[in-house]
């Protein structure tokens, strides 16, 4: 069993679990320390320099990397931290995009959060802006896009597909300044092995990996993916009558949070005006509307006259294990023949 320690931050007892960063025992106990290229899903890095402190009273260290110790005395604000961690958040802006006022994020962006921590006014980071040259954004995903320009190279994207999807399409391309995040040759997402799955966009910092359409919610309903019978927890963001977002349940053991390309962004079907909404039975050639009852009389009728050889059925990867042992048990038991299959996938 994982035991717990004691340390000081700021003056503050805290009690943390063993084996704790020094970032993850702050953030436990309410304690701000600015940091960019942490996640509480990935390893720790140490790639954006924002999060060191003072260990001590005297090593300053950076608090994602460095673990807990028992009575170890962290300073998360020294003039030496402070001074480090001013001018690396400076030359990150610097070396931003410059109109955070367009920026989808703008009210909730990470770099924004951490610039007020230090105390960088917005002024300020527009005078720090130098011209700089506009890179291409990569909007070949049809689902989200990358813009090089917000990009603050903090690598969340890279080890995201890496340790938590596992396909690895993402790494740093080109040097010092010109460094961006790209696929294998620098190719287009669309011409990547990317799966479009979205859980690099949903952890980026910035809005540097954005999703194409995005509509805040005016409130979410937790549900089940309806797609696969894996059943990812999921929250759907409503607005009006609209289905408008999906996020995925951390809670939900079977998913964790994680979603894939159809419980992510394959719920605009639902609000589509093409939808089918009613059943349609095939008169001389024409679908015409019915009813639900007039539609399952005339399956009942057409089962019941169809047992045997003539009949066949085809089940769903979208239900459950549960519906198609049912379906498996009525086409033999009732139908009176083994001919069933499954799309094993969708
Ligand atoms: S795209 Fe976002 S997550 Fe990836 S490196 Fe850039 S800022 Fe970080
Ligand atoms: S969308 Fe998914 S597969 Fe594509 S790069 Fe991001 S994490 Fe990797
Ligand atoms: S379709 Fe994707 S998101 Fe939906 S349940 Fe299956 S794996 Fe999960």
């Amino acid at each position: 069993m994982t035991g717990k320690l004691e340390l000081t931050i700021d003056d503050q007892k805290v009690e943390v679990v063993a084996g704790s960063s020094v970032l993850e025992a702050a953030l436990a106990n309410d304690i701000s320390i600015p940091h960019l290229c942490h996640h509480p899903d990935l390893k720790p890095a140490g790639a954006c320099r924002t999060c060191g402190v003072e260990i001590d009273g005297g090593r300053m260290a950076m608090s994602c990397q460095t673990p807990v110790a028992a009575g170890m005395k962290v300073r998360t604000s020294s003039p030496a931290v402070d001074h480090a961690r001013r001018t690396t958040l400076e030359l990150l802006i610097a070396d931003h995009y410059t109109d955070c006022l367009a920026c989808p994020l703008n009210t909730d962006c990470d770099l924004l959060k951490a610039a007020a921590h230090v105390g960088i006014s917005r002024e300020r980071l527009e005078r720090m802006r130098g011209p700089s040259e506009l890179l291409p954004v990569d909007r070949s995903n049809p689902f989200f896009e990358y813009d090089p320009n917000k990009c603050i190279v903090c690598g969340i994207c890279v080890r995201t597909c890496d340790e938590i999807v596992g396909l690895g399409v993402l790494d740093f391309v080109n040097r010092g300044y010109r460094t961006v995040i790209g696929t294998f040759g620098n190719k287009p997402f669309i011409d990547s092995v990317c799966e479009s799955c979205g859980e690099c966009v949903v952890r980026c910092p910035v809005s540097a990996l954005a999703p194409k359409q995005a509509e805040l919610p005016a409130r979410e309903v937790q549900t089940t993916c309806v797609y696969c019978g894996v059943g990812c927890g999921i929250y759907l963001g409503v607005k009006g009558n609209r289905v408008v977002s999906a996020r995925g349940d951390r809670q939900r053991p079977s998913n964790q949070g994680s979603l894939c390309v159809k419980g992510r962004y394959g719920y605009r079907f639902i609000n589509h005006p093409e939808r089918l909404a009613t059943p349609l039975i095939k008169n001389n050639g024409r679908f015409d509307k019915a009813s639900w009852d007039e539609a399952l009389d005339l399956i009942a009728k057409n089962f019941t006259a169809n047992k045997g050889e003539q009949f066949a059925a085809f089940t769903s990867a979208k239900c459950t294990n549960e519906e198609n042992y049912l379906l498996q048990k009525f086409t033999r038991a009732v139908m009176r023949t083994n001919t069933i299959d499954h799309c094993a996938r969708l």
